[in-house]
């Protein structure tokens, strides 16, 4: 048995689509989220799965049988995607920090990127067929989607990205050469890159040539995400409190699919930076899919006024909203934050970990008690700007980042002109 998908926006009559149908689509066709039309129940023995690999294979398989490559392609697949460490460090007594920052790119895209890229390509393999990757970004999502499909044989990827508007180091994570590949800087906004990519997605010409997106609502992601939640919860024994920083609310929703599946917890945090319509929408003071504009902050990865996956988890209704609790973090406690937490236990965390270990301070001072894991969701280093402001002389680094600085880098610049990108795609 394998799971279906539905989308959110369905009605009670409507007919379910298999995984790779939802994985392809990426949104459905009426505009909603693809999401479980069943939550599977955590295979037997998950806890003691022995490694993150092994727990890695078993979940998914409850999930996408072998997805029909068979077993032993489908084991190979899973272990290569998740070839690096997840470990889980103590910060406290009942606080955990849940490292999620030690892939290719330094943050918890990868998980989803990188087993994205190798399901996509396997899958692609077996159907004769190739694709083009087109992806708007403005930061993370991108270099985690280019890292996990470069050199992945049936997929090339064409990353837009604004001119001017991502930092330096991003910058470089997005242009670094990658066999695949290719980085086009747009002369115009995030929204100008989004809107090409939305333009050339839709064109007859340049879909009969196979292009697909691989944005933050794909169902492709989700399913990877809900892996480390169950891996810190197979190593403590304990129903946990899992406190996620959060912006578009897909981590999250991975973790309460991990809970309706079965996985003991005493709760969610959902910590939010400014844009905290999610908090205030759990608390009665904001109205359902009524969102704000997005406000910039120092964790910018979770700069969203509108988050997507809230569709998602509004579909759940109860059962998942009863498990969250918000908390919204401001700038200047982000920052204490982090000097406090390196001030306590030595520890640099980026800011988005900051505003987790925040909203958890909340919350116990509001009386949560028990274990608790605050996902650490990048590496301090690719914010060493902010870290620096809130802890002058200290520099946070990291070989990997060091490494790429003297690597090549291939990136040509674009119109913001939908037209200029169909070209692209259509000449080559
Ligand atoms: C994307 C991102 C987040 C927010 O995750 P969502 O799934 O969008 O809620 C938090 N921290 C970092 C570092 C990110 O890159």
């Amino acid at each position: 048995m394998t799971v279906s998908y539905r989308s959110t926006r369905a009605g009670a009559d409507s007919g379910d689509t298999d995984f790779s149908t939802a994985l392809f689509n990426g949104l459905a066709p009426d505009g909603g989220l693809y999401q479980p039309s069943a939550i599977p129940a955590l295979p037997e023995g998950w806890r003691q799965a022995g490694s993150f690999v092994e727990l890695a294979r078993q979940v998914l398989a409850s999930w996408l049988g072998d997805a029909g490559l068979g077993a032993d392609k489908f084991t190979a697949l899973v272990r290569e995607a998740f070839d690096f460490p997840v470990p889980l460090r103590q910060l406290g007594p009942d606080r955990w920090l849940l490292e999620l920052h030690h892939g290719p790119t330094l943050a918890f895209k990868d998980f989803g990127g990188r087993f994205m890229g190798r399901i996509m390509d396997a899958l692609l393999e077996q159907a004769g067929r190739r694709l083009t990757i087109v992806v708007a970004t403005s930061g993370d999502t991108g270099s985690a989607v280019a890292a996990g499909f470069t050199g992945r044989r049936n997929v090339d990827v064409v990353l837009l990205y604004p001119a001017g508007r991502v930092s330096p180091l991003q910058e470089l994570q997005l242009t670094v050469e990658r066999p695949g590949v290719r980085s086009f800087r747009v002369d115009g906004d995030f929204d100008d890159c989004q809107r090409m990519a939305k333009a050339v997605l839709a064109d007859p010409a340049v879909r009969e040539r196979g292009v697909s997106s691989a944005n933050s609502i794909n169902i492709g992601r989700l399913l990877p995400q809900q892996l480390y939640y169950l891996w810190a919860s197979a190593q403590l024994d304990e129903p946990l409190r899992f406190v996620v920083p959060s912006g578009n609310l897909g981590n999250l929703t991975a973790g309460v699919y991990a809970a309706l599946s079965g996985m003991p917890v005493s709760g969610f945090v959902a910590a939010h930076n400014a844009n905290s319509w999610f908090p205030d929408w759990l608390r009665g003071e904001a109205e359902a899919f009524r969102f704000p504009a997005t406000v910039q902050t120092l964790s910018n990865a979770m700069d969203v006024g509108a988050p997507s996956n809230f569709e998602r988890l509004y579909a759940l209704g109860e059962r998942a909203t009863d498990l969250i609790r918000g908390q919204a973090v401001t700038e200047e406690a982000t920052l204490r934050r982090i000097a406090q937490t390196h001030e306590e236990s030595g520890v640099l965390v980026c800011p988005h970990t900051a505003v987790g270990l925040e909203g958890l301070a909340r919350e116990q001072e509001a009386g949560a008690t028990g274990p608790s894991v605050v996902l650490a969701t990048a590496h301090p280093a690719k914010f060493a700007e902010v870290i620096e402001r809130a802890l002058p002389g200290v520099r946070a680094t990291a070989a990997e980042l060091d490494r790429m600085q003297g690597s090549p880098v291939r990136v040509s610049s674009l119109p913001a002109d939908p037209a200029a990108l169909r070209s692209v795609l259509l000449d080559g």
